[in-house]
């Protein structure tokens, strides 16, 4: 029997490995498994290339607890090692690269969320386990090795009674890490890290039931086999040519990825690529609606199958993170701080490729079924406003299939508004008004006086509606969006059509005069307008500029010079074509005139939903006796 010394430069690797990232001690069994896997292809490679006479054959990888031993093994059929190798690979490589990622990273290992994904290889073990052996016959015509380290830098290493090829790996799990003797753990680790691996993986045993014969009474209890429990699914929908998938099958891999979804995604996209850098994935549109927060289920990242992380920041443009699906891209580096990974070139493609991807299929679902496109809208717009603010690529193409509904249900590509509004909705200084709603109820009778004037009135409801104005403002000529409520329809668009006012002049700043001495002027503006007599009498509006700066904001707007604090402020135009503006007007008593203008305005402002507690109360009483 050998003895010997891993050759070590820090003295004494075990209890850092012991101690390192504490919380992630569960990753040494997807370490210990993805080497199964790769002796496994390994194998498979030397077998395809011919180089050797022996069967490749139908190779697993088995996980087997042994509770009496407190044993945790992990067994495959690869390449297996030699004694040489045992000596070269798990004493000198396996240690040198441990030693080489604890020194690098020991320090910055935890501010990082994906740092201590990958790395520690094989020597991981030694985070749960004070005794771990090696069993391993080479495929190779040599007998077996048997390799025991304890935890110390010192290991055994002699001759095997292994037969069959392969490597069986046995760790002695510490009196702190019994967790992992537990079949429940081991399963839920198995299912975390290894679902999508490319060699099945076997966990225990299942009964299978059998087909009945056909002519089995109704009440038969079919018979049951005994079968391999195999934890994973080793080609994974990603993993195939888009060619060979059908809508269905990537759906029913959308429900393996998330099993607690019920509901069908709206559309994929398959990502595959090869060059300048390697990656496959899914990415599924989910039914999303209004709220952008709530997200359990996020995409995940892979290495060849191997799953990293289900935090993709940094990968993935952010406004893509609210999808669903999956990544697999040998190409990012995992080792490494989130600022360095934001910075990394090929990461920076990456993301770039992505956004293009999701752009293009957009654009194709767009033009191959328009109706179907429209129906999703609601569903996918936040995703492609937040898209469309955030990244600038992303803007430009998705001007060919962004939509702005209308109230009545209409959906426009901006081009098609232009087309339909350019001519009625452009004002005296040539600027094109995009007329918009948020809320059709609240401004239902703003509504309906644009659509009056034959105006088209888009619906634009999404939180984030403000940043998106103000981005298609700044870079679109010449228009503006002014949300119908925010002036007298006469206003919204001027066109310099003169409504002759029955006041003179004289009783124009009487009447003025009038109401300020009534209405606090810190609140609103008194703006006489010569309207329709049949328009109401008096109309309160918030002028757009200072609503939309409110709303940015609160959105998180950024920068806006304390406009959050900014007073409520508040347009009161008042219509002097309007029969009670004249009584008003024509009233002698003050105390008279007074309880009129305030009535009105209470009205005005009951209508905008203004009014509200004691002096919505004050209001009710005080109408009740005027009709007494
Ligand atoms: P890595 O896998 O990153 O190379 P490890 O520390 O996990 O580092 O393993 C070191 C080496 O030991 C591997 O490169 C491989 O040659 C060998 N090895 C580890 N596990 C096995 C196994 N199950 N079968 C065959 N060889 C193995």
């Amino acid at each position: 029997m050998a003895t010997g010394n891993i050759n070590v430069s820090v003295e004494n690797i075990f209890p850092l490995i012991k101690k390192f990232l504490y919380s992630d001690h569960e990753i040494f069994l997807r370490e210990l498994v993805s080497n199964a896997t790769d002796a496994t292809l390994k194998m498979k490679h030397i077998t395809t290339i011919g180089e050797t006479s022996v069967e490749y054959g139908d190779p697993k990888i088995e996980v087997k607890i042994n509770k009496e031993k407190g044993t945790l093994h992990v067994i495959d059929q690869g390449i297996g090692m030699t004694k040489e190798e045992v000596e070269k690979y798990i004493n000198e490589v396996a240690f040198s690269g441990a030693e080489e990622f604890l020194e690098k990273y020991k320090d910055s290992a935890k501010d990082s969320g994906i740092i201590g994904h990958f790395g520690l290889g094989f020597y991981s073990a030694f985070m749960v386990a004070n005794k771990v052996e090696i069993i391993t016959k080479s495929y190779k015509d040599e007998p077996a090795a048997h390799w025991v380290c304890e935890g110390t830098t010192q290991f055994t290493l002699e001759e095997g009674e292994k037969t069959d090829r392969g490597t069986e790996v046995i760790l002695h799990i510490n009196e702190d890490d019994k967790e992992f003797l537990k079949e429940s753990r081991i399963r839920e680790l198995l299912v975390k890290y290894n679902k999508f691996m490319p060699i099945p993986i076997k966990f225990g045993t299942t009964e299978e039931s059998l087909p009945l014969p056909e002519d089995a009474p109704k009440d038969a209890k079919p018979e049951t086999k005994t079968v391999d429990n195999i934890i994973n699914n080793p080609t994974p929908a990603w993993t195939k040519q888009p060619t060979e998938l059908k809508d269905e099958d990537y759906n029913d891999f959308y429900r393996e990825l998330y099993p607690m979804q019920f509901e069908d995604p709206l559309f994929h996209i398959h990502l595959n690529v090869d060059y300048p850098f390697n990656l496959t994935g899914i990415l599924y549109f989910p039914k999303m609606g209004q709220d952008m927060n709530i997200q359990k289920d996020k995409i995940q990242l892979y290495q060849n199958q191997v799953y990293v992380t289900d935090n993709v920041e940094g990968i993935v443009p952010e406004f893509l993170t609210m999808l669903r699906g999956v990544i697999d891209s040998p190409d990012i580096p995992l080792n490494v701080s989130r600022s360095y990974l934001q910075a990394d070139g090929a990461v920076k493609k990456i993301s770039s490729y992505i956004t293009r991807k999701v752009a293009d299929k957009l654009k194709a679902l767009f033009n191959n079924n328009r109706e179907d496109f429209e129906k999703k809208w609601n569903d996918i717009k936040i995703v492609i406003e937040y898209g469309m603010l955030s990244e600038e690529k992303f803007f430009e193409k998705a001007d060919a299939f962004a939509l702005y509904p209308t109230v009545d249900k209409k959906y426009y590509t901006f081009k098609e508004l232009e087309e339909k509004i350019k001519e009625n909705q452009t004002d005296k200084d040539g600027t094109m008004v995009v007329l918009y709603a948020s809320n059709e109820d609240a401004q239902h009778s703003y509504i309906e006086a644009a659509k009056e004037k034959g105006y088209e009135v888009l619906l634009m409801d999404s939180p984030i509606v403000s940043h998106l104005l103000q981005k298609l403002e700044s870079t679109k000529e010449k228009i503006s969006f002014v949300r119908v409520d925010s002036d007298h329809v006469n206003n919204l668009i001027r066109k310099e059509e003169d409504t002759i006012s029955k006041l003179s002049d004289e009783e124009k700043e009487k009447l003025k005069a009038d109401f300020e001495k009534v209405i606090p002027k810190e609140k609103y503006s008194v703006q006489l307008e010569a309207m329709d007599s049949n328009a109401a009498p008096l109309i309160i509006t918030q002028p757009e500029f200072m609503r939309r700066m409110k709303e940015m904001q609160q959105t998180g707007g950024g920068g806006m010079f304390g406009m959050g604090n900014m007073p409520e402020m508040y347009n009161l135009v008042v219509n002097t074509n309007h029969p009670l503006i004249s009584d008003i007007l024509n009233t002698k008593t003050e105390k008279k005139q007074e309880r009129l203008i305030k009535q009105s305005l209470d009205l005005a402002r009951l209508s905008q939903n203004l009014l509200k507690g004691e002096e919505l109360t004050a209001f009710i009483k005080r109408s009740f006796e005027m009709v007494k």
